[in-house]
Parts: structure tokens; sequence; C-alpha cells
């Protein structure tokens, strides 16, 4: 066995009431004037506690956030952070709350600690991404990988079921790719199989009843372990399609991802026989048929399954496609525009995919 995985440095607080240690965290950290993101009333009540604890300042309370961070939006934060003079930055909330944060640190410098209450996973990762232009660039830098999380489950209880389902596969998302993205290697394999299995096991029953904390507990240690294997890799093919359909068509990210994933999985699994192994064995699939498990998933936990639901029009795949195929840059399958046209157009359809086994591929 011979690989090489590059571990980042971070401390991680993780377990209901977990929220109650932020100012302890701020202090830790030496932070004096704190600036808040928080696009939630949860996360709102988090600063206003915030504000009333010894030792330092909250000097702003930034409530506007949107998704792939639209670069008038980051600039405006940015002169915020300037203004107030402010040393450290707490998100609360999704990926969104997060990436708004990494804006701010990517040209500030300045720590941050977040408090994820979606499954993005965000904030394990140095990947920052910012949109302007119809386009979303994504970049990765050091500096904008949050010093410390803070993971409560208590906080994912009023996460709505239409962000809950989407959300938990792009965590599922992640520790796919992690599979055989430049970078994967065998701990994080390890750690998004267990994500994977945590996931699957949780989502339904989640989404039968949203105030299971349990529940909640698993899908976020399983957000937090998906988020690990992709800071720990690259993105491949699944990823820079949802890229697109986000920043291009303004689709909702995580729903992208839970429509995507099942066709971009089994676009790759012909040339993956180890790796769809260990899914399957995961996600308790029958062989060659990982794509089909995590599509059956999706019905199970009644999230999207095609672009069509997601409000993308037919006209629009074809610019999809091409866009898609100049970003991605690499796949463990060759691929042209014509193959992405068309696993964008199984998504459009959104059935459930064939059984695909190693070695062939289906047309
Ligand atoms: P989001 O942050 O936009 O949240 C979705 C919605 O849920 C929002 O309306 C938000 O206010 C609400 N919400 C969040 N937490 C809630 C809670 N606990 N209770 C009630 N409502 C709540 O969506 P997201 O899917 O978490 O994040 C998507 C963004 O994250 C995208 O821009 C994506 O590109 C980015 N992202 C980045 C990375 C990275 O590594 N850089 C990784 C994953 C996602």
């Amino acid at each position: 066995m011979e690989f090489v995985y590059e571990a980042l440095p971070q401390r991680v607080l993780f377990g209901a009431g977990r929220r109650h240690s932020l100012a302890d965290e701020v202090r830790r950290l030496s932070g004096s004037r704190v600036f808040v993101i928080a696009d939630t009333a949860d996360g709102r009540e988090i600063g206003k506690a915030l504000a009333d604890e010894p030792g330092f300042e909250v000097v702003a309370m930034w409530h506007e956030v949107i998704q792939h961070v639209p670069d008038s939006l980051a600039d405006r934060a940015r002169q915020a952070v300037a203004e107030d003079d402010a040393d450290l930055v707490v998100s609360i909330g999704g990926g969104s709350a997060t990436g708004l944060a990494k804006a701010i640190a990517l040209t500030h410098a300045i720590p941050i600690i977040a408090i994820p209450t979606t499954y993005a996973g965000s904030e394990q990762t140095t990947v920052y991404g910012i949109t302007g232009d119809r386009h979303k660039q994504t970049g990765k830098n050091p500096v904008v990988q949050p010093k410390t999380v803070i993971y409560d489950p208590e906080l994912t209880l009023g996460l709505p079921s239409r962000v809950t389902g989407p959300s938990a596969f792009n965590a599922l998302a992640h520790s796919v790719e992690a599979l055989y993205a430049p970078g994967a290697n065998p701990v994080i394999s390890a750690l998004g199989m267990q994500a994977v299995s945590a996931i699957q096991r949780a989502l339904p029953t989640v989404m039968a009843d949203p105030t299971d904390l349990d529940g909640r507990a698993d899908l976020l240690y399983g957000a937090y372990l998906s988020g690990m294997a992709l800071g720990a890799t690259a993105t491949g093919l699944h990823h820079k399609i949802c890229h697109v359909l986000g920043g291009t068509f303004n689709l909702v990210h995580a729903d992208a991802h839970s429509v995507i994933l099942p066709h971009a999985v089994r676009f790759n699994a012909p040339v993956l026989p180890a790796e769809m192994a260990m899914l399957e064995h995961a996600l308790h699939a029958g062989p060659g048929d990982a794509a089909g498990a995590l599509w059956d998933l999706a019905v199970a936990s009644n999230v999207p399954t095609s672009l069509v639901q997601l409000g993308l029009a037919f006209d629009d795949l074809g610019e999809a496609a091409a866009r898609a195929t100049a970003e991605i840059q690499v796949n463990p399958r060759p691929f042209t525009k014509s193959d992405i046209l068309s696993l964008l157009v199984r998504a459009f359809a959104g059935d459930r995919p064939c059984l695909v086994e190693p070695g062939r591929s289906r047309p």
C-alpha cells in the first residue's frame, strides 16, 4: 500500500449543546472584535448571546447570505469587516454563511469559527467559491479553512426537510467522489464510507421525524466526515456539473447534488470496480447497483431526483454540458461533451440508473 494524505489542522467540538462553548472558543483564538454572520433565527440568538460575553466585542451581526457568494455581496461584507476592524469571523449557518466567511478570510486573513447548521461540509475545506458574471470561480487557500468548528446537532432540528434531504446528498457526494478524485487515499475512503453508512441509516428516519436528535447527530457526523473527504481531495465530474448548475443556472446547490449523484456514479462505475465494491458495501447495495441504491435513498427520503423538478429547461442542457465539459479537469473515465450531455439528459428525466457491470458501460 502506498499513499499521500495531507491532513488539515483544525479544532472540532461535536455534541448536543456544544454551541454554548462558542465564547470560550473566541477567547481561545484571542478574538477581540468579532464579526458574526448568521442568516437563521438560531444563529441570530447565538450572536446575541455572544454579545453579552466578556473579553471581546461583537462588532457586527451580518444577516445577508446568498448561495454561491455573489462577488458584490463579498465586496460589501469585506468592506464592513474593514470598517469594523474585525479580527475574527463567526459563521453560523449553512454552506452559504461559511462561504461568505471564507470570502472575507481570503482577503483579510482573519480566523473563522464555523458553526455549521446544514450538511454542506464547507467548514472542513480550504475551498472557496465566489460567483460573478454567471460563473462560479473556485479556488483553494489554507487561510479560508475555519480554525475551529462547533457541530451542535440541536441546531439542525429546525432544518426544513426540503433542505435536509438534498444537503445530506451534498455530503454523500463528497464521500463518493473522494473514493476516486485526485488525493484519494485509504484513510479518507474509510472515513467517507463510514459517512455514507451513517447518512443512509439516518436520512429516511430524520425525514420521517425531523426532531430525532440521534438521527440528526448521525447526519451531522456523516457531514463532518464527508467534509473531511472533500477537503482532502480534488473535486471531480460530479461536483463540477453541480457547480455549473448552481453558478450558471442558479439551481439550489444541494438539490443539484441529489439529482446528479446517482447518474455521475453510474457513468464512472464501469472503470472503478474496487471503489464501487466499497460503495456497494457501505450502501448495502447489490453488485453493480451503487448508483441505483443512491437513487433509492433519494426516493425513500423524498428528495428531488430529476432536473425537471428543479426547474431547469431542457434547452439549457446543451449549455450546461458545454460549460461542465470545459471545467472538468480530471475524471477516472474519459468523457466527451456528448457523454456529459447524455448524463444530464438522464438526470433531466430522473429515472433509476441501471445496473453497471465493472468494465462494461451501458449506452
Ligand atoms: P445554505 O447555506 O444556502 O442554506 C440553505 C437554506 O437553509 C438557507 O435558506 C438557510 O438560511 C437555511 N438554513 C440553514 N441552516 C438552517 C437551520 N439549521 N434551520 C433552518 N434553516 C436553515 O445551503 P447549503 O447547501 O448549506 O450551502 C450551499 C453553499 O455552500 C453553496 O454556495 C455551495 O457552493 C457551498 N459549499 C461550499 C463548499 C466548499 O468546500 N467551499 C462545500 C459545500 C458547499
